[in-house]
């Protein structure tokens, strides 16, 4: 299966169009009549919206959430059934059979880590989350060679809050660990962030106001007792 290092070299030193790579990765599925296997990590359901829509097109697609980082453990828990109900609801629309697979939720190991690394404090987009972004590809590329997907990969980035950049260097250098290829992209140049809050709607799924782990949520001044309330109704709703 191509890996994305020969499209890179060729690129040389200048900035990188992640989106372009993808391309023309693409491409080279479509010449070698291929339809490769995607581990796809997202956090929770509006950025995998316009990423399964348009991979869905190539290649067999999975979702894998997994996501230690999310505080509390009743939101954490709702975006995972969220997620879930949204892979479902997409299946059923399109006829596809995307699967979900949900990692364990561990989130000592994340805190641990952020405390052990002084990172409390650090601005959203800065070395914690090279950290988390670090931790959760890590799990996507083991579970990839677990499960012999050709690839894995990120839904992150179609965020508009989220550096392509950061995350694409992050999943190469995961790759480099493992033997599985990671697939950069940059959904969000795509038009996916607009189409990811045109599916949002059209599939009625919940956009969290707060990026994942408690030290973001706090400097954010999120209530979280309200998020837990909240997500508890939620849950129980459901029931
Ligand atoms: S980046 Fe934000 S919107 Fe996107 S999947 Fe993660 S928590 Fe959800
Ligand atoms: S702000 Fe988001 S990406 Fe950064 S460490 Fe927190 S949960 Fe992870």
């Amino acid at each position: 299966m191509i890996s994305s290092e020969l499209i890179l070299k060729r690129m040389g030193n200048q900035k990188i169009n992640y989106d372009n790579v993808l391309r023309q990765m693409i491409k080279k599925w479509q010449q070698q009549e291929t339809t490769p296997r995607i581990l796809m990590h997202s956090c929770c359901a509006p950025c995998s919206t316009y990423t399964l829509e348009f991979l869905c097109q190539y290649a067999e697609v999975s979702i894998y959430f997994a996501n230690s980082n999310i505080h509390p453990k009743s939101e954490y828990e709702r975006r995972a059934l969220v997620q879930k109900q949204f892979v479902e609801d997409f299946n059923k629309k399109t006829n596809q059979n995307v699967l979900f697979i949900e990692a364990p939720y561990e989130p000592q190991h994340f805190i641990k880590e952020v405390i052990n690394k002084n990172l409390q404090d650090e601005d959203e987009g800065g070395k914690r989350c090279d950290t988390c972004f670090e931790m959760r590809l890590d799990l996507v590329a083991k579970e990839a060679l677990k499960l012999g997907y050709d690839y894995f990969g990120s839904a992150l980035t179609i965020s508009p809050k989220k550096n392509a950049q950061q995350i694409n260097t992050i999943g190469l250098e995961v790759q480099q660990l493992y033997d599985v290829n990671y697939l950069p992209s940059d959904f969000k140049k795509q038009g996916g962030t607009m189409r990811s809050i045109e599916m949002c709607e059209e599939y009625n799924i919940y956009r969290q106001c707060y990026c994942g782990c408690v030290f973001a949520a706090e400097k954010q001044g999120i209530d979280l007792k309200k998020v837990s309330q909240e997500a508890k109704n939620f849950k129980m709703g459901l029931q």
